[in-house]
């Protein structure tokens, strides 16, 4: 927009002019300036404008607004339109300010396609089949556009033309007596439904409805290395379009349940695996699980409680590459020994105390004792 105008110029009006005044000269102007009348290359403007200003002197509390805040302290044409609508929807906004007491583009604006809303599903799956990938089907009941009449409904494009009753506009207006005297109800046309067109001859293909609704079995392919949270896109398989436009999309976020054994970081696993304290002590050979299965493990002599392992490529696939697994040792210490194992752990004991001059915490105490 430019420079913004004078709104009582734009109708015509005197600043002290009636509510009535204002909505005659308005009718006037509109009548005059409706693009279907005026053929006018600035008409429609003109008519945006026009129920610019009169959205805003035809309110009673807005004009006071406008009157206070708007050009009436001298300087030129400062008054923001935008200040008497909610904040939110910028576009919705703007349309309700231009389409004001009218609703011929609102006609339009039902007419033009429309692409359908974008749908969400949740599917859980579970952990190996997140590591691996897997298909799974799921039922879908859409309306797909009728490929004969691409949405309209009509059996050719002859047959789709301007609503006789309300001339197009989609709405009518309605005089009835009321205690105030007349009102004037604007309606949405109970002929075309707001379309502004009616169909002469219906789709033989979709009996015009424009689509079809099919129910449809649909094989999703959850690919190798999928993570919780993650999103498969469906193109087309979301709402439907209106008036020939395309459909959304349908959207499935994937959850991956947990696994007992294996945590999952990326693409990398992690596991805790318990050995005995005498395997840690002496070391030994095990076979680990992986996603992958089994993978030797050698645990060398000497292994600490919580020591950590790699296993190179073990982890979750992704591409040709692999990430990692890591393999937590716990150390568990028996927590009862039957009398021939007594005698075998003393007998340790009793050698150490022999070759080593203290043990573990004899060398702790001898920190306090300062020696
Ligand atoms: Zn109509
Ligand atoms: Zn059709």
């Amino acid at each position: 927009m430019s420079q913004p105008k004078d709104l009582y110029e734009i109708l015509g009006v005197s600043r002290d002019a009636s509510q009535e005044e204002i909505k005659k000269a308005y009718r006037k102007l509109a009548r005059k300036y409706h693009p279907d009348v005026n053929k006018e290359p600035d008409a429609e403007e003109k008519f945006k404008e026009i129920n610019g200003a009169y959205e805003v002197l035809g309110n009673e509390e807005k004009r006071r607004q406008y009157d206070r805040f708007g050009t009436t302290d001298g300087q030129a044409g400062g008054f923001d339109f935008s200040s008497f609508f909610d904040q939110g929807d910028p576009f919705g906004d703007l349309f309700n300010m231009f389409t004001g007491g009218s609703t011929y583009s609102q006609a339009n604006y039902r007419t033009a396609p429309r692409r359908g809303e974008d749908q969400y599903q949740r599917m859980t799956i579970e952990f190996m089949e997140a590591i691996e990938g897997t298909t799974r089907t799921i039922r879908l009941d859409i309306d797909e556009p009728c490929d004969h009449c691409h949405g309209s409904g009509a059996e050719s494009k002859d047959d789709v033309q301007t609503c006789s009753r309300c001339n197009g506009r989609g709405y009518v207006v309605e005089v009835t007596n009321s205690l105030f005297g007349q009102v004037q109800r604007q309606t949405t046309c109970p002929e075309c439904h707001g379309t502004g067109q009616t169909i002469k001859n219906k789709c033989h293909a979709c009996n015009g409805s424009g689509f079809h609704h099919v129910r449809k079995e649909l094989e999703i392919k959850i690919p190798q290395g999928i993570m919780s949270g993650q999103r498969i896109r469906l193109a087309g398989k979301g709402g439907s379009g209106m008036n020939g436009g395309p459909n959304g999309d349908l959207y499935i976020e994937i959850f991956v349940k947990e696994h007992p054994v294996f945590k999952r970081d990326g693409q990398d696993i992690y596991i805790e695996v318990p050995i005995s304290a005498i395997d840690a002590t002496l070391g030994k050979s095990l076979k680990v699980p992986t996603v992958h299965g089994d993978v030797d493990l050698n645990i060398p002599g000497g292994t600490q409680p919580g020591q950590r392992f790699r296993l190179k490529g073990q982890g979750v696939p992704y591409g040709k590459a692999s990430g990692d697994q890591y393999v937590d040792v716990k150390v568990e210490i028996p927590k009862k020994v039957t009398d021939a194992e007594r005698e075998l752990y003393e007998q340790i004991r009793d050698h150490r105390a022999k070759t080593e001059e203290d043990g573990p915490f004899e060398k702790f105490k001898k920190f306090f004792s300062g020696k």
